[in-house]
């Protein structure tokens, strides 16, 4: 059985600098590590293995430093690594991301279970996991907080929804995304980190992709457009209103309607 799991690498502070040209961060010489909730996917990956017999292969689109988080998976029992790295692919919104990871996926041979984790802790959407899903045109589940069985052709998931807790069967080839606390995260194991040191991280670019139109990868394959970002503005600016409950409730709609609140 063939797992592969998506992780990305994230900035370790939320203090990130914004390139004032394409509006996207800056993530060169920035403290980096594995996004939190693909700890959690990287765990449900390695357990399954354990008890399928199969393999569990990383992949992760980002710049070269990005090597590093897959250095790291292998220390927490990842077989072998896939770093989606080119110039062609920079600036990508969730859009291009998911179309690159899909290719690069596509690439090594379709798996028969892809897992994501539910979001990361920078571009924060929750949208890439189903979206490679929707490219490799095969079915999906989200929100997975608890494997129930496995076998050679599907697992039974629980899925964790706003106020019922669904169980479903899904068939291989599937992507889940899956929550925290599905698993606990082991430690990186310093065996392994010996064990380790010589295996190579497999690097893909643009070449190595079935589709090989750079138009539709990175900031050109972005039909998002960032028009400015900036810090939210607080302000301690106030008004005192002291009048009858109707005239104050009037007011207070019209206040909101004002701040485009309602
Ligand atoms: C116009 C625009 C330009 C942007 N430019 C840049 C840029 O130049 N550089 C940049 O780094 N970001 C850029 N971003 C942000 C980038 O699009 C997102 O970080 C990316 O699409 C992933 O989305 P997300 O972080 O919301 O992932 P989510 O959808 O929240 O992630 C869910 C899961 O998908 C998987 N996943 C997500 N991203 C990756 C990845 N890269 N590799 C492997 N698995 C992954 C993980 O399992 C993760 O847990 C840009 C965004 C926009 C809108």
């Amino acid at each position: 059985m063939k797992i592969v799991v998506c992780i990305k690498q994230v900035p370790d502070s939320s203090k990130v600098d914004i390139d004032p040209e394409n509006m996207t961060l800056k993530r060169y010489g920035v403290e980096s590590k594995i996004n939190p909730f693909d700890l959690y996917a990287i765990e449900t990956a390695v357990k399954l293995k354990q008890t399928m017999n199969g393999m569990v292969c990383a992949v992760s689109m980002g710049p070269p430093q990005t090597e590093a988080a897959i250095r790291e998976s292998y220390m927490l029992g990842v077989d072998e690594g896939v770093l989606m790295t080119d110039r062609n692919f920079a600036g990508a919104d969730v859009l291009a991301t998911s179309y690159a990871l899909s290719q690069g996926i596509l690439a090594g041979g379709m798996p028969d279970l892809i897992i994501c984790g539910r979001q990361t802790t920078d571009g924060d959407t929750g949208q890439v996991g189903p979206e490679i899903a929707e490219f490799l045109n095969i079915p999906h589940l989200a929100y997975v907080n608890r494997i129930v069985q496995a076998d050679q052709d599907g697992i039974v998931v629980e899925m964790d929804m706003p106020e019922t807790i669904e169980t479903v069967r899904i068939g291989f080839p599937c992507l889940i995304t899956v929550e925290k606390g599905i698993y606990q995260p082991r430690l990186p194991s310093f065996k392994l980190k010996m064990e380790t040191r010589e295996r190579p991280v497999r690097k893909m670019t643009l070449a190595d992709l079935p589709d090989k139109n750079p138009q539709n990868y990175g900031l050109k394959g972005s039909p998002t457009q960032v028009i400015r970002v900036f810090p939210p503005q607080s302000s301690t600016q106030r008004e005192t209103w002291d009048e009858s409950p109707e005239t104050l409730s009037e007011k207070i709609y019209d206040k909101l309607s004002e701040l485009k609140f309602l």
